[in-house]
């Protein structure tokens, strides 16, 4: 990736502009650990560079970066620029392209985003970011206080930052963020799941969830029994655990589906074959594990349930209807169910003539 990313570099300086790596991959490179893409920053204008690069796509808006696709890793390349009048903080009013990378670095969020790495691959470090690298410390660029007032998104990304490399806030930092949280309403709340789901899913997400609730940030973002939240494995059972207003976070259906189910999951017994079958090995060992049952336990029975799904059971919906002469409709579910129990509870064989016996004697006064 870092070779494709210097050709890339090599490629825009043969034009005659200057590009530079920045931001979370030298950050990561620096720490040793692997980047999923890589953010550029050169001189050139984006519509110079779609005539350098061929599949290079401009941005949809005026001033966004150009995107390349190479080898299935995106490289985003962004025109130095500065950033002026925060209208609504979170998008700066207005942008213009400079020349100098110096000024381009300046409007950034943290000292450890600024560090940026040559053509020749040398790095380059105008702001002390591989300082506060080595010391762990998230310091902003410049007054945290402003850098949290012209954007508040820029808070949930310390907290983001912090949890993944395992850091300490600068105290200025701190306090930019308790000066500055209510600014967060501003801000979309899919912008902030998107951010929260990321602190959510660090290996470290204990770390961002005591950080949120020390701020006080657990309040403006709505986010109610956030510290209740003591099991961090799953995303999806930490979100089952907070309780926030419908029409805030814009969670997908299969999120919504999810949740609600390992909520109800988490009110049975995990471990029962039935509540197995219906729930399934996901959402049960969910629910496990957010009330201290190992995962293990919850695999473990699961792989010894004697059917997993309705296809398994040896009989089929056309049995019931033409051998045994039951009407299509719900009693065929009821029937479905109750021999699914007695399946599951191993109280009836499952072989297609046992169950047909079980159905011709508990079930005929269904018979038409
Ligand atoms: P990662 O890609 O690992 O999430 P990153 O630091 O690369 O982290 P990106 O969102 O990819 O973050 O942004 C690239 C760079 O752009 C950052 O390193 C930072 O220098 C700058 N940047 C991104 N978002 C902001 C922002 N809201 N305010 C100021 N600078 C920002
Ligand atoms: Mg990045």
């Amino acid at each position: 990736m870092l070779e494709a990313a210097l050709k890339i570099i090599n490629k825009i300086e043969e034009n005659g502009y200057k590009a530079y790596i920045v931001g979370g991959f030298v950050r990561d490179y620096i720490l040793g650990i692997e980047s999923s893409d890589v953010d550029i920053c050169t001189s050139a204008k984006p519509k110079e560079l779609v005539e350098i690069f061929e599949g290079a796509v401009l941005p949809k808006d005026d001033y966004g970066s150009v995107s390349l696709m190479v080898k299935n890793t995106t490289f985003q390349i962004t025109t130095f620029r500065t950033e002026v009048d925060y209208l609504d903080y979170r998008h700066p009013e207005e942008i213009e392209y400079v020349n100098d990378l110096n000024e381009d670095l300046i409007r950034r969020d943290f000292t450890i985003n600024t560090i940026c790495m040559d053509k020749d691959g040398k790095i380059i470090d105008r702001l002390g970011g591989r300082e506060d690298l080595s010391n762990k410390v998230i310091r902003t660029v410049g007054k945290s206080f402003d850098k949290f007032h012209e954007d508040a998104l820029r808070i949930l990304r310390a907290i983001r930052f912090s949890t993944k490399l395992d850091f300490d806030l600068s105290d200025e930092v701190k306090e930019g963020i308790i000066k500055n949280k209510k600014l967060l309403d501003n801000i979309s709340y899919s912008r902030k799941k998107e951010e929260l789901d990321k602190i959510f899913t660090c290996s470290n997400a204990k770390k961002g969830i005591a950080l949120l609730i020390d701020l006080g940030l657990d309040e403006v973002l709505g986010l109610r029994n956030l510290d209740k939240v003591d099991v961090t494995e799953s995303l999806i059972g930490i979100w089952s655990i907070i309780e926030v207003d419908d029409d805030t976070y814009p969670f997908t259906n299969n999120e919504k589906e999810l949740i609600s189910k390992v909520r109800e999951a988490m009110n049975i017994n995990n471990l029962d074959p039935y509540n197995l079958y219906k729930y399934g090995l996901y959402v049960n060992s969910t629910a496990g594990v957010l009330k201290g049952i190992p995962r293990e336990d919850v695999a473990r029975n699961y792989e010894k349930l004697v059917i997993q799904t309705r296809k398994d059971l040896d009989i089929t919906s056309n049995d019931i209807i033409e051998k045994l002469g039951f009407k299509p409709g719900p009693s065929i579910s009821k029937i479905y169910t109750t021999l699914e129990k007695e399946v599951l509870y191993r109280r009836l064989d499952n072989n297609k003539n046992a169950l047909i016996n079980y159905c011709l004697k508990n079930f005929s006064s269904d018979i038409i």
